[in-house]
């Protein structure tokens, strides 16, 4: 296609920089993030996934319900890209053929650490997780670390049914861009640890 190459030199930057420099940094970090991107496909440094996931977890006494509740909602389902610890993602597949972009370990051996450690970087977009209240586990504090790490990041998180439908349909049709309400305990901790870095 036809394309138009512009050469923009150091000085060039520099008088943009002068001009405006709000439009000069944004575009200085614009070619950073496609530089690290190329360097990561050439060296093959590392991979970055964009991608945001859907993640689906149940115990074990909750597997059957989050069968069923998958195979009715398949369709919305299908709409993402989906994620689960290992026992569950492979109980999926074999009830319901929903095909996984990614899988963790299993919830007691690291799995629900490890969507923990995705919800703090921004790539869970909302998280089922049938929880059975009825038993006790015995990876009780990465359950409670996995929930309380959604409400630090505002992720939505359903226990069971009905919440989970709710959250089908808020992600796929009430466009939660325009609803999301400014995380104000993420500011406000980010605040308070500027100032204990400042006064170090
Ligand atoms: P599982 O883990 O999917 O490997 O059974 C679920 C859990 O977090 O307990």
């Amino acid at each position: 296609m036809e394309t138009v190459v512009a050469r923009l030199e150091m000085k060039h930057f520099e008088n943009f920089l002068q001009q405006n420099c709000k439009a000069a940094q944004k575009l200085k970090q614009y070619f950073n993030n496609l530089h690290r991107k190329r360097l990561h496909e050439v060296e093959g440094i590392s991979f970055t996934d964009e991608r945001r996931f859907l993640a689906l977890v149940a115990h074990n006494e909750m597997k059957p319900s989050l069968m069923e509740f998958a195979k009715n909602h398949q369709d919305k389902l299908r709409r993402f890209h989906l994620i689960a610890t290992g026992t569950t993602g492979i109980k999926l597949y074999q009830e319901t053929g929903l095909m996984l972009s990614k899988k963790v370990a299993s919830g007691p051996l690291g799995g629900d650490q490890a969507i923990g450690k995705m919800i703090s970087e921004s790539s869970i977009l909302g998280m089922i997780f049938f929880r059975d209240p009825l038993s006790a586990h015995p990876h009780h504090a990465d359950i409670e670390a996995l929930g309380r790490l959604c409400d630090v990041y505002q992720v939505p998180f359903a226990t069971n049914p009905g919440g989970a439908a709710a959250i089908l349909n808020y992600l796929l049709v009430d466009h939660p861009e325009e609803a999301v309400i400014p995380n104000r305990v993420l500011e406000n901790y980010r605040n308070q640890q500027k100032k204990v870095v400042a006064s170090a």
